[in-house]
């Protein structure tokens, strides 16, 4: 199938102010997507999309949603294909990170971290799913981590990367099955971005530590990867899937 002009992306964690997602959605918007945001915090979730339909002249909707409870998210979902075109466009990236060490880590923080990283990217995915498959038209991306491929080492810990290597095993048998529905399935797994996730805006201390080991010498910026998965969800990526992309500025080989 052609790419759709009239098209829809859902972002999932996208609505806080100086996140990956917020980033992403402007970039999406900017290459004429409309925009639904589905978030956990609904007031920056309309935020967001009022000022992106502001900016960039296209339709949006903010949506309060919990990822992890299927009842929300089907709620949500719902309100998005009532009001914007047919969804192509699935980014998840609601997401929470864990600083805990393992030997400190409570079956309550393990629970919630996966909740929100792992079952919240099978709900959403699941329930955006079933409009692309009846089109046969259609492109996930989720976004996992680096600390899924090196085990942590920065900030976050064992269930969180335990959590995002889940990401990078659901893509690839993902893609399997919606190979056949016209639908492409892939990760981003980006290394230290400079947002509020790792408990609060960095300081430049912190900035610097996460650049250790990073070839270019400095954390990545929210709009790098919004390129990044712009790309990915776009007309010209539809020979790629299964596929998981750094973008750590070469932090995976040192
Ligand atoms: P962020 O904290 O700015 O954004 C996370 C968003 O998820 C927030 O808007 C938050 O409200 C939302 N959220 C949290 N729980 C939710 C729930 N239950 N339901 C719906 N939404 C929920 O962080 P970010 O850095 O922009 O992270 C985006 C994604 O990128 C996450 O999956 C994160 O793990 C991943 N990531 C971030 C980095 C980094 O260095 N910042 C690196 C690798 C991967």
């Amino acid at each position: 199938a052609d790419f759709p002009d009239d098209r829809t992306a859902v972002l999932t964690g996208a609505a806080s102010e100086r996140g990956i997602g917020r980033a992403t959605a402007h970039r999406l918007a900017r290459d004429g997507w409309a925009i639904a945001i589905v978030d956990i915090d609904g007031a920056a979730a309309h935020g967001a999309a009022e000022s992106i339909a502001a900016e960039h002249g296209v339709r949006t909707l903010g949506v309060a949603a919990d990822v992890s409870d299927p009842a929300s998210v089907d709620n949500a979902i719902g309100a998005v294909e009532a009001d914007l075109p047919p969804i192509v466009g699935l980014v998840n990236l609601a997401g929470i990170s864990s600083p805990t060490k393992f030997m400190d880590i409570t079956p309550e923080e393990w629970d919630r971290v996966f909740a929100i990283n792992m079952k919240g990217t099978y709900l959403v995915t699941q329930r955006v799913l079933r409009g692309m498959i009846e089109r046969e038209f259609g492109r996930v991306v989720s976004v996992s981590s680096i600390s899924a491929q090196r085990g942590g080492g920065s900030y976050s810990k064992v269930a969180y990367s335990a959590a995002k290597a889940g990401i990078i095993g659901f893509t690839r048998a993902l893609a399997r099955e919606m190979g056949e529905h016209g639908i492409t399935a892939n990760c981003v797994a980006p290394g230290p971005i400079d947002t509020d996730i790792m408990g609060g805006t960095l300081t430049e201390e912190h900035k610097a530590q996460l650049s250790e080991g990073v070839l270019v010498g400095r954390v990545g910026t929210q709009g790098e990867v919004g390129a990044l998965i712009a790309f990915l969800l776009g007309a010209d990526s539809g020979f790629i899937t299964a596929a998981t992309y750094d973008i750590n500025g070469g932090l995976q080989v040192s």
